[in-house]
C-alpha cells in the first residue's frame, strides 16, 4: 500500500513530466499501481486507517505523485447528489468539454501540495472522459461538478500540470460571473 512516503516532494520534476502511456493490455505490475492508487484514495477517507498510517485525505491520486511517471489516476468522491464516483483508470483521456466552466469555491488542494494556496481554478464544468479500467474494459464517464473538477486535477498531473497553474496570479478569485461555483 501507499503511505506518504510514497509522494514525491512538490519540487520533483517528475510532476512536471508528461506520464508515459500504460501498454494494454496492462502488466499486473501496472494493475498493481492502479489498485494501490484507488486504495490509497479510499483508505485516506477511512478515519481510522487514515490516522493509523498518518493518510492525508484525498479525492484523487495520479501515479505520478508516487514517483510512477504512468497515466493511472484513482478518483474516489461523493457527488452533490451524494452518488459515488470510484474509478481507477489507464490512460484516462478528456475526450471533449463544455464551454461553459466552473470552479471550486473553496479553491483545489493537491496531496504533492503541502502549502496554502489560494484562488480559484478554472475547470471545464462538464467534460466526458474515455479510459481503461483495471478489468481491461473501456470505460466512457460524462461529468460534472466535483467529479469533473476533480478528473481534469488527475488528468492535469499526468500531463505535468499543477492546479496552480490555472489560478490567475494578478487577481486570484476573480472569475467570470458565468463561471459556476461549486461548493463542496
Ligand atoms: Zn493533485
Amino acid at each position: 500500500m501507499f503511505t506518504m512516503d510514497d509522494f514525491v516532494e512538490e519540487d520533483n520534476p517528475i510532476l512536471r513530466k508528461v506520464a508515459e502511456e500504460v501498454p494494454l493490455p496492462a502488466s499486473e505490475e501496472d494493475k498493481k499501481v492502479l489498485a494501490d492508487l484507488m486504495e490509497y484514495v479510499q483508505n485516506s477517507q477511512d478515519t481510522e486507517i487514515a490516522l493509523k498510517y498518518g493518510l492525508r485525505a484525498g479525492i484523487g491520486l495520479a501515479a505520478p505523485q508516487v514517483n510512477i511517471s504512468k497515466r493511472m489516476i484513482a478518483v474516489h468522491l461523493k457527488n452533490e447528489k451524494g452518488e459515488l464516483i470510484s474509478y481507477a483508470l489507464f490512460n484516462p483521456k478528456l475526450v471533449s468539454h463544455s464551454i461553459e466552466r466552473s470552479y471550486l469555491t473553496a479553491g483545489e488542494g493537491c496531496l504533492s501540495v503541502n502549502r496554502p494556496i489560494s484562488g480559484y481554478v478554472p475547470r471545464y464544468a462538464r467534460i466526458k472522459v474515455s479510459g481503461t479500467n483495471i478489468e481491461g474494459e473501456d470505460v466512457q464517464l460524462r461529468l460534472k461538478g466535483l467529479a469533473s473538477i476533480c478528473f481534469q486535477h488527475e488528468i492535469d498531473h499526468l500531463n505535468g500540470i499543477m492546479f496552480y497553474d490555472h489560478i490567475n496570479h494578478d487577481d486570484p478569485f476573480n472569475v467570470p460571473e458565468t463561471y459556476i461555483p461549486i461548493e463542496r
